[in-house]
């Protein structure tokens, strides 16, 4: 049921910022240039806001703020002042696209004093950004003599007539035309930006803004009435879908399960929240507009949170949002996602791991991100689909315009956006050449996974997505080492059930046609959020409540998986294995679990698998202090290197800036690791390792010297890793590897590639 609509006063009786936009709106549909209709909106806005200055600044070329209007600082200086993105409060407030209120601006550090303006009589100063489409376009401030506190409301109009005058500065009329021109010309150079490649390969195509922000057509309405009433509908609409999740058979057996959803139902009728958006829609807003305008300001407002209930809420807030804007524009914002042109490269800040699904993955020819690194989640999957990516490829959303031809080359950590004739020619040339090693790569598939000097060593491969599984047979692989479920959580915009989950584990097995697929339970939190469970919480997410701590926490949704794994292997054997295990104890509560659901099963009469075998993923240290007692519980081990490098080192997998600052062919890495080979082999427990480390030739093949005779990798990286193993002479390696486990360096990748070198080994 829709909330209770609040009283609405009489039509004629304007709100203060109602009024203002209003006035602001008519000044903007008249027909005055541009310049003069943005003179008089910087008089209405001082008059109405009581304030001695209005000015705005608007963006040009080179990160430049210009004085283009302003109401009581000297007219003189219109068009003379400018500023750099960061200098000056101004230039603070662009650089980070934040609303400032300060009531003594000249105390502040960042204030510099620009004579030819007259402000040093002005004391107190609002600015805030003028953005559109996620960019900084400009910054409209007001000044006053006295020490004045503005006050929040203040900054909400402010940044509602934010959002109205970005539309004018978006109409191009400002600039004039001689400087249009050289601005596009500048903009059309081609640039050539350093990146790290995340994924290898080529792609070319054009470029795909990927915004998260859905993008509001219109901004102002003149029935708030009628916007209300849109909001309700789309309310409803929400609970509706809200509702239908809840009522999911599923999940009707798992009540913790419920409690999650219940909860996030709770927050969608949070009437505080509704009411922020109604005051919204109150001061001139359309309901799509208002629901922005109170989710920007909830984030800004919230970013320097650290509670981790309170950043839950926000993230819960922001899905909500989300939803809610895709009911008022009726499904049409999904759209964004599938309408893709053909080889398009996507260009983003940084991106979830189900955001990347969302896209129509046939039509993506690479993919571009300012953050990322090679262990993130949105790599991985990347990897999984075989897209280029190039990551850390700094201020690329400045430099790229939507349509733009964009060459990636990921093998050599670069992007050419607007690439000349001489990169195109390259790259075709690139392009062959890949063609060639490819071809080179499938005449190994049928031969022998063997070294040169005769050890078998077998090749595994990490999955997570249906399309994965066919590479399991192009490469005649001895299975799937790890199965990540949680993608096919992520991928849905809600939670799966038994019947479901049976069903596509199900097909996965059908599809391995009796080869081993060791399926890893949900392993969520983290870097690994599902659009419906709220999110990355806490102040170390990867450190705090994921994988099997949630799972053991929340038995319910274990024990549905663990259900459907069952039912999915029908008579045949099912491999299990549980992520981000501490301690022996949770192995030991985790087995538990599946004992219960398999005598569960049992009892019903229902087919049991032929074989069941647990096991753990290595990936935090601690366990390794345990694992003479582990090994005796366990059916096998897996190293999960990605994590295992962000517990050991301390270094955030996600985060770019640490990207490169370890190394996986450290001394420190290597001898841990010849440790867990020694154990697992004086007790025959197998041993693989299913982390990126293994994707990589030199790293695996230190991986083979070290005693590794089972390895799980990325499907692409299969090619690259079986050539090495094949000129490999491993008992040669083994014993030059001792002497590289105790070193002081910082790597020993060097000497390794030394090695590889001596035995010819093309890597
Ligand atoms: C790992 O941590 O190495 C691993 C394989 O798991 P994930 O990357 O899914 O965390
Ligand atoms: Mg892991």
């Amino acid at each position: 049921m829709a909330p209770a609509r609040p009283p609405i006063g009489p039509a004629s009786v304007l709100s203060a910022p109602r009024r203002l936009l209003a006035r602001v709106r008519d000044v903007m549909a008249g027909a005055a240039p541009a310049q003069e209709r943005l003179d008089d909106i910087v008089k209405i806005i001082a008059a109405d806001m009581v304030a001695e200055v209005c000015s705005v600044y608007v963006r040009r070329g080179g990160d430049v703020l210009e004085l283009f209007a302003t109401q009581g600082l000297e007219p003189s200086a219109v068009h003379k002042t400018r500023l750099q993105f960061g200098e000056g409060i101004i230039g603070d407030v662009a650089q980070k696209a934040r609303a400032f209120a300060l009531a003594d601006a000249q105390q502040h550090p960042n204030f510099v004093y620009r004579p030819e303006t007259g402000e040093e009589i002005y004391h107190s100063m609002m600015g805030v950004p003028v953005l559109r489409a996620g960019r900084v376009a400009g910054v409209i401030a007001v000044q006053n003599r006295t020490q004045r506190h503005y006050t929040e409301e203040e900054i909400e109009t402010l940044q509602t007539v934010a959002m109205v005058l970005a539309e004018l500065i978006a109409g191009g009329e400002l600039i004039d035309h001689t400087e249009i021109l050289a601005e596009e010309l500048a903009a059309a150079r081609p640039v050539r930006i350093e990146g790290i490649g995340l994924n290898g390969g080529l792609g070319v195509g054009h470029a795909v803004l990927h915004i998260t922000d859905l993008p509001v057509a219109d901004l102002v309405a003149d029935d708030p009435d009628a916007e209300r009433c849109r909001l309700h509908q789309a309310f409803s609409e929400m609970h509706g879908s809200l509702d239908e999740l809840l009522a999911d058979d599923a999940l009707a057996e798992g009540g913790e399960h419920r409690d999650v959803l219940e909860t996030y139902r709770l927050i969608a009728e949070d009437a505080g929240w509704l009411t922020r958006i109604e005051d919204a829609i109150e001061t001139g807003l359309t309901a799509e507009a208002a629901v922005q305008r109170v989710q920007n300001d909830i984030r800004a407002r919230m970013a320097k949170v650290t509670d981790s209930y309170l950043r839950e809420r926000v993230h819960d807030l922001d899905d909500l949002a989300r939803r809610l804007m895709l009911h008022l524009m009726g499904g049409t914002g999904m759209a964004l996602a599938k309408d893709l042109p053909e080889h398009a490269i996507l260009i983003a800040r940084s991106m979830g791991p189900a955001e990347l699904l969302d896209y129509d993955h046939d039509r993506l020819a690479a993919l571009v991100l300012e953050e990322g690194s090679p262990a993130s989640h949105v790599a991985i999957i990347a990897r999984a689909l075989n897209l280029p990516v190039v990551g850390r490829a700094r201020d690329i959303i400045q430099q790229v315009d939507a349509g733009d031809l964009v060459v990636v080359d990921a093998d050599n950590n670069q992007v050419f956006v607007r690439p000349g004739d001489d990169v195109l020619t390259a790259f075709e040339e690139g392009v062959r050449h890949a063609e060639d090693q490819r071809e080179r790569y499938e005449e190994l598939i049928d031969q022998s996974t063997e070294t040169k000097d005769g050890v078998r060593i077998e090749l595994w491969i990490n999955a997570g997505l249906m399309i994965d599984m066919k590479h399991l047979t192009e490469w005649n692989a001895d299975g799937i080492g790890l199965f990540r479920t949680e993608i096919a959580f992520m991928a849905r915009s809600k939670l799966l059930g038994v019947d479901e989950q049976t069903r596509l584990y199900k097909r996965i097995m059908d599809q391995a046609d009796g080869k081993p697929v060791v399926f890893r339970t949900l392993d969520i939190g983290g870097d690994k959020v599902l659009p419906h469970w709220g999110g990355a919480d806490g102040q170390n997410p990867a450190m705090g409540w994921r994988a099997i701590r949630v799972s053991l926490d929340r038995p319910a949704l274990m024990r549905q998986q663990l259900r459907a794994l069952i039912r999915g292997a029908g008579g045949r054997e099912l491999d299990v294995m549980f992520p981000m295990v501490a301690e022996v104890a949770e192995f030991e509560a985790a087995r538990e679990l599946l004992d219960v659901e398999l005598a569960r099963e049992r009892a019903n009469g229902r087919t049991l698998p032929a074989a069941v075998r647990a096991g753990v993923m290595l990936e935090v240290p601690s366990l390794a202090f345990q694992l003479p007692t582990l090994l005796e519980r366990v059916d096998f081990l897996s190293v999960g290197s990605n994590d295992l490098g962000q517990f050991l080192f301390a270094q955030d997998r996600g985060d770019a800036r640490l990207a490169d600052r370890y190394d996986m062919l450290s001394p420190i890495v290597l001898k841990f690791l010849s440790g867990i080979v020694a154990e697992c082999d004086v007790r025959s427990v197998p041993l693989s390792l299913c982390g990126e480390m293994a994707s990589r030739p030199l790293e695996a093949m230190a991986l083979l010297g070290l005693g590794f005779r089972r390895i799980s990798l990325s499907p692409s990286a299969m090619g690259p890793v079986k050539s090495m193993i094949r000129e490999l002479d491993v008992m040669a390696l083994a014993k030059q590897l001792p002497d590289l486990l105790v070193g002081p360096e910082h790597s020993v990748r060097d000497r390794l590639r030394e090695i590889a070198r001596s035995q010819r080994i093309h890597i």
